[in-house]
């Protein structure tokens, strides 16, 4: 057997872990399409006219060691050191079971976005853990789950201030002592709605502004700087000018302090980070918002909600989905889609583990020690500026802040300059007396001597003054006061993941978000300590690894797009929308044409396009479909002369959300161009485009990539994810800047509250690029598109293909029509999504981008032998219908219609179906001891919102 030694070492290894499909399963899928070969597949695909000019160039592949090898040389360039930067990041412990359980556990990770109620109960559950935490510790009446960042938070605060309040006026008042990321952010939002953001730089300043004009104001509690404010008069001033009072607050430091629902405030937003986040650069984390009451059909962002099920048992799922994008559209409340859903589950986690007790500990340490720092601080001539303080302490240092900064560096401490003359230094849970002592031996001038901690610790206390301190109890409800110790822990976390169906047990052909293989290999190095525990804001130097991971992932992602710049900040698709809009409305301004602000988008586009637009403050025009799908292109060009020097912008998604190659998108880009507008091409199905087009060469001006899709980060149950914004070279300048990062101003500003967004993560893709190469990423694509081929010809008796090209092909995914079936049988899209619980699988997207269909994208990740058994199951669904529309079972007592089953409900022994009970099981035969037991019947959406409830179940619920 003659191998070359280069076939021995197979640095191509990793791409048939990665690609499900061999050349055997190939050969005969490629029969049944009937076509010769892949190459010959994919050429009567994919339009000639986009058909990439070259191979892109990227590092040719290796095996998952050495690619490991080298990203560990990479993090080595990142130094960990003692972080006492604060500014909203801080250090934490993630307790192991959680590590281990749920953060480095697919189980979680590779879970979807729970639209499918039934199959996503442990981690709604996990869910409304976390919006019962926000609502304790804050006082609020209601929280979401979950936002991207505390700074995007604000933002949205701010509009949803806008949208809820009397006050008419258009300023936005916010206080100085905010973390400057978040007024960097919250004035890049607000410039293209008109807002004027007022910064007040001091106390008589704030009061000032107070008595003036303004529909909402924002103020940090406590303070960056540390202060801790009592704000309650201000409230009441506030309130009485009809405008809203925003609060940005520390989670761990209201345990201790009087929460901001009890003094008044409207809204209350903030990072969960501390409760269990690494700080990983930046992100991810996941955000919050609550709100009162009043507000609650405003809200921005995902809520977890408590229904019944059919059996009227208590269920959860999403609520109140008509505020969202997906179905409001330009009138959605926010464009959010994928949030920080891990990040939100691992901060649920952490509260449940410690309960309202261990908090309360880890706080009053926290404050503790800060108390103990600013006591010797005072020792050694440096008094904190503020009496009142939880973690943070400020004190003025003038023209030596440069030289102890510097000091402390030469420690292994970073702190924060701020205001140029200041030095802030926060502690947190991770904080040691070592760490204390070595504070204050930064501060110590030569040959003063050191305080001691044994003199201050006697009757040591929270510097908090006793009007600020909080008397309330909080999580006093069970699921926070029972799982304490590590075995009960584990069984929590593994009974709710248990009720779920994740990637870790079935495919999961979910249309247009490309749930594909999250390698172990990939994610392995995000918990690595040179990733995970450094802080965004630290020196450039010491983030160097980091600044490498960046620059060697944009150039990759600039091959694969054919873009000339990226951005890797938008920690969402819809965030990198919002920034692709931002620059082309900047561009447009900056050459005098700021009149531009009409945003031609398809009606088949995805819901966060209209939504984003809107956010720019661009009109939303829609434009037709012809009869195939495909972007009406004389209606367009209609719209671009009816319009004219109106023209933004058009947003089209490539291939097209109906799975199919437009043939004339070339001409399409040309088209808009000719009118002066610039083309935005939604990203979110580069999976059918990676190395054999690229929409940069296309016609493209703008495009952001889900990375959460194409690019093998994990779904995580709905975030985190990366949305890079790739432009063409003119709009480079025109990228997100962030200078509290120190990474640059721009005309834009910051779109995520760290320069880097949800850093963390990106070790993630890179893995994958590396591991694959250019021709493992090419395989991938055309495997994707085989697959779905493959699935749309088998089933395509049972179920017809919507659309498809004039070949009868389809790119990545295929849209199946189930409506002619409601006429024949009463079956509805959803029945059989629902049917398919029983059988095991995750449904396909349901109802997009056309109602009553069902949207299959295999990816080319899953085998053939996992194609087949889903194949199967539809086929046996088909049949189940066929016997509904034979009259063999009634329209409204089939196993369509009753699906998902319990087995509760299966072992009644009084079954009275028109079906048998094994049926209703769906047990295949060869999966027979692998069943999967849905935890509920199916969910009552309509109750649910009729009865909102968003809050832990009171026990004695279930019985
Ligand atoms: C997923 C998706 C988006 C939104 O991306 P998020 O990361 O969820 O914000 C936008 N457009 C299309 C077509 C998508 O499939």
């Amino acid at each position: 057997m003659p191998h070359s030694l280069r076939d021995l070492e197979n640095p191509g290894e990793f791409i048939p872990r990665h690609i499900g499909v061999d050349a055997a399963d190939e050969a005969h899928m490629l029969s049944v399409i009937g076509e010769a070969s892949r190459q010959a597949l994919i050429e009567g695909i994919v339009p000639r006219a986009i058909a990439r000019s070259r191979e892109m160039n990227l590092p040719p592949a290796v095996g998952e060691a050495a690619a490991l090898a080298e990203l560990r040389r990479i993090a080595s360039r990142n130094q960990v050191m003692r972080s006492f930067i604060g500014q909203g990041y801080y250090g934490t412990t993630t307790p192991p079971v959680i590590l281990r359980n749920v953060l480095e556990n697919p189980a979680w990770y590779t879970a979807y976005t729970p639209y499918q109620a039934e199959i996503s109960q442990g981690r709604m559950e996990a869910l409304v853990n976390f919006q019962t935490l926000v609502c304790d510790l804050t006082g609020m009446a209601i929280a979401n789950a979950s936002m991207l960042d505390e700074a995007t938070s604000a933002a949205e605060a701010m509009t949803l201030a806008r949208r809820s309040v009397k006050a008419r006026s258009n300023t936005f008042v916010v206080a100085g002592d905010c973390h400057p990321q978040t007024i960097e952010v919250v004035r890049t939002r607000a410039r293209p709605l008109g807002i004027e953001v007022v910064l007040a730089n001091s106390a008589e300043e704030w009061q000032r502004l107070l008595a003036g004009d303004y529909f909402a104001v924002l103020a940090q509690y406590p303070a960056t700087s540390g202060r801790i404010d009592d704000l309650r008069a201000d409230v009441v001033q506030v309130h009485a000018k009809q405008a809203a009072f925003i609060v940005a607050a520390d989670l761990l430091a209201l345990t201790l302090l009087v929460p901001p629902g009890e003094w008044g405030a409207d809204i209350v937003v903030g990072t969960t980070q501390r409760f269990g986040m690494p700080m990983g650069a930046g992100g991810p984390h996941a955000a919050y918002m609550a709100c009162r009451d009043e507000y609650k059909r405003s809200l921005p962002g995902r809520l977890v909600g408590v229904s019944v099920d059919a059996h009227g048992n208590p269920a959860y799922r999403l609520a109140l989905q008509t505020r969202e994008q997906h179905i409001r559209r330009e009138k959605a409340t926010s464009n959010i889609c994928t949030a920080q859903v891990l990040p939100a589950v691992v901060a649920s986690m952490y509260a449940v583990y410690h309960g309202p007790d261990g908090l309360r500990r880890i706080a009053q340490r926290v404050a503790c020690y800060t108390a103990l720092l600013a006591r010797g601080l005072e020792q050694l001539g440096h008094r904190p500026r503020s009496p009142n303080f939880f973690d943070t302490v400020s004190l003025h240092t003038g023209k030596s802040t440069q030289t102890l900064l510097a000091k402390g560096h030469s420690l292994g401490a970073n702190l924060r300059v701020a205001w140029d003359e200041y030095l802030c230094i926060s502690l947190d849970e991770t904080t040691t007396r070592a760490d204390i002592e070595l504070l204050w031996s930064v501060f110590a001038a030569p040959g003063q001597e050191l305080p001691r901690i044994a003199d201050f610790e006697q009757g040591l206390e929270p510097a908090i003054a006793p009007a600020l301190r909080r008397t309330s109890g909080f999580l006093a409800h069970p699921v926070f006061n029972t799982h304490h110790s590590e075995t009960g822990m584990l069984r929590y976390i593994r009974s709710l993941s248990d009720k779920d169906l994740a990637l870790d047990r079935t495919m999961i052909p979910l249309g247009s978000c490309t749930m594909k293989l999250n390698a172990t290999s990939e994610m392995i190095p995000i918990t690595w300590p040179e990733f995970a525990n450094v802080h965004p804001f630290a020196p450039a130097d010491q983030l160097a690894g980091y600044a490498e991971l960046d620059a060697q992932l944009r150039a990759w992602l600039c091959e694969a797009t054919g873009y000339a710049g990226i951005s890797l900040q938008p920690n969402a698709g819809s965030q990198g929308e919002y920034a692709g809009l931002l620059a082309i409305k900047a561009w447009h301004e900056s050459r005098g044409e700021g009149q531009r602000n009409i945003c031609l988008i398809p009606s088949s586009a995805h819901g966060t396009n209209p939504a984003s637009a809107q956010m720019v403050g661009m009109q939303v025009v829609v434009t037709a479909c012809d009869e195939g799908g495909n972007v009406d292109l004389a209606d367009l060009e209609a719209k671009c002369r009816q319009h004219g020097d109106k023209l933004a912008a058009v947003m089209i998604t490539y291939p097209s959300t109906h799975g199919v190659f437009e043939t004339r998108v070339k001409e399409l880009c040309e088209l808009v161009h000719r009118h002066g507008g610039r083309v935005y091409i939604d990203g979110a199905n580069m999976n059918a485009l990676v190395g054999v087009a690229a929409p940069g060469e296309f016609g493209g001006d703008v495009s952001h990539l889900n990375l959460h899709k194409t690019f093998c980060i994990p779904h995580g149950g709905g975030g985190p994810g990366v949305g890079p914004v790739c432009v063409v070279e003119d709009l480079v300048p025109f990228l997100p800047g962030h200078a509290t990062g120190g990474a640059g101003a721009s005309p834009v500003g910051a779109v995520s509250a760290a320069p880097l967004g949800n850093a963390a993560v990106l070790p993630i893709s890179w893995m994958y690029c590396r591991m694959m190469g250019a021709q493992g990423l090419r395989q991938a694509t055309e495997v994707a598109i085989l697959s779905a081929n493959y699935v749309s010809v088998r089933l395509r008796e049972h179920y017809p293909t919507l659309y498809a090209s004039p070949n009868g092909h389809v790119a990545h995914e295929c849209i199946l029509d189930l409506r002619p079936l409601k006429d024949s049988s009463g079956v509805t899209a959803e029945d059989v999504a629902k049917r398919l619980i029983d059988y095991g699988f995750h449904a396909p997207t349901l109802s997009f981008p056309v109602p009553g269909t069902l949207m299959v994208e295999p990816t080319e990740s899953e085998t053939l032998d996992e194609l087949e058994r889903f194949i199967a199951a539809m086929i046996a669904i088909r049949q189940e219908i066929q016997r509904i529309e034979t009259g063999e079972w009634p329209r409204e007592d089939n196993p369509l219609k009753h699906a998902p089953h319990t087995a509760a409900s299966l072992l009644r022994s009084d079954w009275q179906h028109a079906y048998p009970r094994e049926v209703g099981a769906a047990v295949l035969d060869e999966r027979r001891h692998a069943k999967y037991w849905p935890p509920v019947g199916r969910v009552d959406n309509a109750w649910g919102d009729r009865n909102l409830f968003c809050s832990c179940v009171p026990t004695g619920a279930y019985e």
